[in-house]
């Protein structure tokens, strides 16, 4: 469609830097950052919009280095199996709503990786995302209690079917050997679920794997090494993105009628660069996360699961423990955390000026009142940074008894910028979830926060699609192709077993997953997916509305992440 700039680059050369020339005419769509974020809105925008020019830049000499880098993250699929802070206790009641939208969500990106596989976007499914339940386990009878109370108002929900719920040491400790050897003097009771279905993903890989796939188009250019330091609106309402080649100091610019600042910490600065007034209800506050990590085979072979536990009270969502098994680019590990540690960088190969920087006459004082608002969060933060050595593997000891020290390292991994975001009502306000953000005409974009996390990040993109493109996303064309790629696009999987059912088993096939325990006897073939994804493409305006399964931007959404 529009003229093609100089560079390009496949796959092995992902890892080159280049450096684009200025165009004549403006390019369709800017992507900041080469995060999953971006590579997820890339892939669905060039199978939406095949001829649009799209470029992708990243500061970084490679893609997915920062939080999608499988060691920057957990790895979780966050479905809402294990993450017990979507399901509060309220009034005595188990509240599983949030856990509801939560998996909505996460089928929602299962059936897009499934068609990438399918497309040949996504690889061996191996390399990006593998079966590993999802256990949740707690102790004392209060605990147990609220996780009985929890199995019984999920298993009532198709969504939850095949949760497995014990009590029994010796069952228990099959599921989780490491978790409950040594606990012989230990008479708490103590309980689980399991979910067989859960997953373990690498993020980084399938970022990398998209842009890779991006890349084999002729009106994709991605520029590496190459950082976004200004957004400045042109008189015809397109943008003038200036971009400066960190090799070799040179800065260029390029027009724009859509941006997206998928930058991860590093999207409000430029927010507040692209003078957006939509920009000055934020400010950030960063976190970063550390955990204590083991590859010895003797260990790892030994806890083939993600077993979490419940965040102690007044704990922020982020900081649930959990121990997982990983698979880092093929190599198993297993990793146990998070802690959370403090600096004033925005992104983990970002600069200590990022906090400061941030700081505007609209967003101080909100920031001020969040942390007098928030004793229990600053105090957990101060706790969690005074942390010694000795401290972090007594944490470890509560999960896994018997664990030698010499089998443990620390690692630190990413950077969260949490939102905070000024009510005009309650003044500041800190959301643990993500937020994407646009300019009134759409034109600029960007998503803020950390959670839900790249587990959600095709559920995330279908709202940025809705709030930018709302005249595409109501046309035939669109709702088609969407319903081709995600074939339960605008329905709610909870009320409709059916078809949950359809997608769960073409996802497991599509992906390499193992089967979930929910299906009926006879398997589902892959062909009954396609014709209820036909019939779903009728273009209906319910269809066109967001659905419930797209992430909320509030802080109730906000999802257990590390
Ligand atoms: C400790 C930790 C644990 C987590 N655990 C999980 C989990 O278990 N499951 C889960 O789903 N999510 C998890 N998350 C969240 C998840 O990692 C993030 O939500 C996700 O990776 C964000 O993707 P992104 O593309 O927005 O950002 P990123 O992956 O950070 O990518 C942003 C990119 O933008 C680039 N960039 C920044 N500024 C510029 C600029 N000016 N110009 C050009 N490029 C720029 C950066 O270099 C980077 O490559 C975790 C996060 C952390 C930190």
């Amino acid at each position: 469609m529009q003229k093609r700039l100089s560079l390009l680059l496949c796959s092995p050369l992902l890892a080159l830097a280049a450096m684009p020339v200025a165009a004549d005419e403006p390019v369709d769509v800017v992507l900041i950052g080469g995060g999953i974020m971006s590579a997820t809105l890339g892939t669905y925008l060039q199978e939406l919009e095949p001829e649009w020019d799209i470029h992708l830049y990243e500061r970084l000499d490679q893609v997915a280095q920062e939080s999608s880098n499988a060691w920057n993250n957990a790895g979780s699929g966050h479905s809402a199996f294990m993450e017990m802070n979507y399901t509060p206790d309220a009034s005595g009641r188990v509240e599983i709503q949030r856990a509801i939208n939560v998996t909505e969500q996460f089928e929602v990106s299962r059936q897009f990786w499934a068609h990438q596989v399918e497309n040949g976007i996504l690889g061996e499914p191996s390399s990006f995302i593998n079966s590993v339940p999802h256990i949740a386990v707690v102790w004392g009878d209060e605990d147990v209690n609220f996780l009985r109370e929890r199995y019984d108002a999920m298993t009532q929900n198709p969504l939850y079917a095949g949760m497995e719920y014990s009590e029994d040491r010796a069952e228990l400790a099959e599921w989780m050997p490491l978790v409950m050897e040594g606990r012989e003097n230990d008479d708490r009771p103590v309980a689980a679920t399991r979910m067989q279905m859960g997953t373990e993903v690498n993020y980084g890989a399938q970022a990398r794997e998209m842009v890779e796939a991006l890349t084999r188009s002729d009106n994709f250019t991605l520029g590496l090494s190459s950082e976004v330091r200004d957004l400045t609106r042109n008189d015809d309402d397109t943008w003038q993105v200036t971009i400066a080649n960190l090799e070799s100091g040179e800065e260029t610019t390029v027009d724009a009628r859509y941006v997206f600042i998928g930058a991860g910490g590093a999207a409000l600065p430029l927010l507040q660069a692209s003078g957006i007034p939509e920009a000055k209800a934020y400010a950030g506050f960063p976190v970063g996360g550390q955990f204590l990590y083991t590859t010895n085979p003797d260990v790892v072979s030994q806890h083939d699961v993600k077993a979490y536990g419940k965040a102690g009270e007044g704990s922020p969502p982020m900081s649930v423990p959990h121990l997982d098994l990983r698979n880092l680019d093929g190599e198993p590990a297993l990793f146990f955390g998070p802690f959370a540690t403090f600096s004033s960088k925005f992104l983990k190969e970002g600069s200590w000026t990022d906090l400061f920087g941030s700081m505007t006459l609209d967003n101080t004082w909100p920031m001020v009142e969040v942390g007098l608002d928030n004793f229990n969060l600053v105090s957990y933060l101060v706790g969690q940074v005074l942390m010694s050595d000795d401290d972090r593997f007594e944490a470890l000891q509560e999960y896994y008894p018997n664990a030698n020290r010499d089998d443990w390292e620390l690692w630190t991994a990413g950077q969260r910028v949490q939102i905070i975001k000024n009510n005009p009502e309650r003044g500041g306000v800190l959301q643990f979830g993500t937020e994407v953000v646009t300019s009134q005409d759409g034109t600029m974009s960007a998503l803020l926060g950390a959670s839900p996390g790249a587990s959600t990040a095709p559920s995330i993109m279908l709202n940025l699609l809705d709030r930018v493109f709302p005249t595409q996303v109501a046309s035939d064309e669109w709702q088609s192709t969407l319903t081709e790629i995600i074939p339960s696009y605008g329905q709610k999987l909870a009320e409709n077993a059916e078809l949950l059912s359809d997608v769960r088993a073409y996802t497991a096939e599509t992906l390499q997953l193992d089967e979930p325990m929910n299906l009926p006897a006879e398997s589902v073939e892959q062909s009954d997916v396609q014709d209820e994804a036909e019939a779903a493409s009728e273009p209906s305006q319910e269809a066109a509305e967001p659905s419930e399964a797209e992430p909320s931007t509030t802080e109730e959404e906000s999802i257990t992440e590390a």
